[in-house]
């Protein structure tokens, strides 16, 4: 018989697939790490398993202990599956601007979810990342996982996500192109990708509104560059300790309706039912056309699944409503 002992045994070794008819204006080979085969239908299932192992190992976390995040949702997805088989209590605080479906989820698999306001500053009381603080400190036998500067995020990516892109391609990976929230993933694949070949390049794709891409390429901290923005999952107004900003060779930046058409087109042209920073992420491949050879082989990795979308990117009405159909 074979069968994994429990259901995180069951995270990672997901697929890479072609990019069919999306990309047939580039003169290269494109392939998707197609991260929603987890069990938690995104790749964040990988770091929240490695940090949970990595606290326990050196006692951050206890039995029986509550496990803290500030979370858009597919983090706490993969931190509830692991605390559902080790034993631990969860309580996600989000903000309000991240569909129902990702809260109702969370609810679904036996977290506690706090909404908080979005567009407050970090540093206010009332943000998603002041109130996570608090309550870590105000939990008993709690753990705050803090995903942005846990360097196990990053880690689970180097150990796990960029080996397999790296063997998947033989070895002939030319360009790696992610979307950088926390920056676990571009800063995990992309270090390891880069010890195996120093000559691959590493695109990070990010949002208006965030800071990131300004920041890479003048190193200024630039507060005009934030303002409210509608993608998911992608671009920050801090900057994590886990993005890495010495591998990254560049930032595109996609609009939010951009990002919006093409996780539609995914979905209609390729059979990829994919959350909206993959719509974001494959947009940036394209806009990146000038950077590719026909022999290149670029890999892009799509995060999440579309399920948690379907009131919004996958909404004809939400999509009219926002001014991104006619
Ligand atoms: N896409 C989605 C849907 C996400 O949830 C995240 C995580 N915030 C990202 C992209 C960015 O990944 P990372 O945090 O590893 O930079």
């Amino acid at each position: 018989m074979k069968y994994a002992e429990n259901i995180l045994e069951t995270i990672g070794n997901t697929p890479l697939v072609k990019i069919n008819r999306l990309t047939k204006e580039l003169p290269c080979l494109v392939l998707a790490k197609y991260e929603t085969f987890n069990p938690g239908n995104s790749t964040k299932d990988r770091m929240a398993v490695k940090m949970i192992e990595d606290a326990e190992a050196d006692g951050r976390l206890k039995p029986g202990g509550t496990i803290i995040e500030g979370t858009s949702g597919n983090t706490g997805m993969g931190l509830a599956l692991a605390a559902i088989v080790k034993g631990y209590k969860c309580v996600f605080v989000i903000s309000d601007k991240q569909s129902k479906e990702k809260m109702d989820i969370l609810r679904a698999v036996g977290a506690e979810v706090v909404v908080c306001p979005t567009d407050v500053e970090p540093t206010d009381p009332r943000s998603y990342y002041s109130v996570s603080k608090r309550l870590a400190e105000e939990t008993p036998n709690s753990w705050y996982v803090n995903q942005y500067d846990n360097p196990s995020n990053a880690l689970a990516h180097y150990e796990s996500t960029g080996p397999e892109i790296w063997e998947q391609t033989d070895g002939k990976i030319t360009h790696f192109v992610v979307g950088v929230g926390t920056g676990g993933t571009i800063s995990g694949v992309g270090k390891y990708l880069k010890e195996q070949n120093p000559d691959i390049k590493i695109w990070g794709i990010d949002t208006y509104g965030s800071v990131f891409k300004k920041y890479h390429e003048t190193g200024v901290f630039d507060e005009k560059e934030i303002y409210p923005y509608v993608t998911e999952g992608i671009g920050e107004d801090i900057l994590p300790k886990n993005v890495d900003f010495s591998i990254i060779d560049g930032f595109t930046k996609v609009t939010d309706k951009d990002a919006a058409i093409y996780t539609q087109r995914l979905a209609k042209e390729e059979g990829m039912f994919l959350g909206n920073s993959a719509g974001a992420a494959i947009k940036g491949v394209l806009q990146l056309k000038e950077h590719f050879t026909k022999e290149d082989v670029v890999v892009v990795l799509f995060h999440d699944h579309g399920s948690r979308y379907v009131a919004k990117m996958f909404n004809d009405d939400w999509m009219r409503k926002m001014g991104y159909k006619d």
